[in-house]
């Protein structure tokens, strides 16, 4: 009985996890997963991998990259390699070109170990794709990702010309790229704004895409730069949405004046501490939060 239960799970739960990860449950129990980053010095129960692991999932609907910065991909080569042929779809937000342009804008720097991260991903990328264990799919401007009774993810960004947005002297400001998704189910809305920065919000304001969601994941750790207030304006509904703030203590975020914009709309702020957060939203349009233990 049990079993049947799980399959007709008529919800939809979202689990933020600490590391910035989001891992997706679907009502058919498909499961998806936005972002990895695997720490090394905190909880095991933090990684990606150890999370889907403990749930007992063994395929995923998805494995999606917001954007090339450290922190959203670091361990994705493990995850990849212990779910080969097992993932159904890669959602992308660069190219093959940027991933170059990336190797040359950091080659002196410290990232090199990281770059080889991403090489790692893109390399089990490319190859399953052509072997057709995997399809690839690029995230932009209003394209639909994902479909399954009643539940839709869709991608707003990367929007416009972001090669434009994106150069900062000889370097790439990978923020720019960032997929900002929204997620639509049983008449609720999660925005996941990835560490989309200023201009992607303008851009989208600018195109006059609803922004409105009930559940708010705060882009770019709840950055000055990364949340205009014009953006915050238009995101929450006062009273009844939720933000979900990632914090990123080395770089002292969240900002206290972004977290109090959101407040003053009257929008309930959770951080993801520890083991992170679990929203599930019923198929009547109900939702709720708990942190994950
Ligand atoms: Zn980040």
């Amino acid at each position: 009985m049990k079993k049947l239960d799980e399959n007709n799970r008529a919800c939809l739960s979202l689990y933020f996890l600490s590391n910035d990860t989001v891992v997706v449950h679907t009502p058919h129990d498909g499961w998806g997963v936005i972002d990895c980053y695997e720490t090394r010095t905190e909880s095991q129960k933090n990684g990606t991998l150890t999370f889907l692991l403990g749930k007992g999932v063994d395929k995923l609907d998805f494995v999606c990259l917001t954007h090339l910065h450290y922190d959203h991909y670091r361990g994705m080569s493990r995850l990849l390699r212990h779910f080969k042929g097992k993932i159904d779809e890669f959602w992308d937000s660069g190219d093959i070109d940027l991933v170059r342009t990336m190797r040359m804008a950091f080659s002196e720097s410290t990232w090199k170990k990281e770059t080889s991260e991403l090489e790692r991903i893109y390399r089990y990328v490319y190859e399953w794709v052509k072997k057709g264990e995997m399809l690839y799919k690029r995230m932009g401007e209003n394209i639909t990702l994902y479909t399954e009774n009643g539940l839709k993810i869709k991608s707003l960004s990367p929007v416009g010309n972001v090669m434009l947005r994106a150069k900062r002297g000889r370097f790439l400001n990978f923020n720019a790229f960032s997929a900002v998704l929204m997620v639509d189910y049983a008449g609720v809305s999660v925005l996941l704004g990835g560490d989309a920065e200023s201009n992607t919000w303008k851009a989208l304001l600018k195109r006059k895409i609803p922004l409105v969601s009930n559940i708010v994941k705060v882009s770019h750790h709840g950055s000055r730069a990364g949340m205009p207030p014009e953006a915050l304006r238009q995101m929450f509904i006062p009273e009844k949405s939720f933000a979900i703030v990632v914090p990123l203590p080395k770089h002292n975020l969240p900002s206290s004046r972004v977290l109090f914009d959101i407040e003053s709309k009257k929008v309930g702020v959770i951080e993801t501490i520890d083991t992170g957060i679990k929203f599930d939203i019923s198929k009547n349009g109900k939702y709720e939060w708990a942190y994950i233990r």
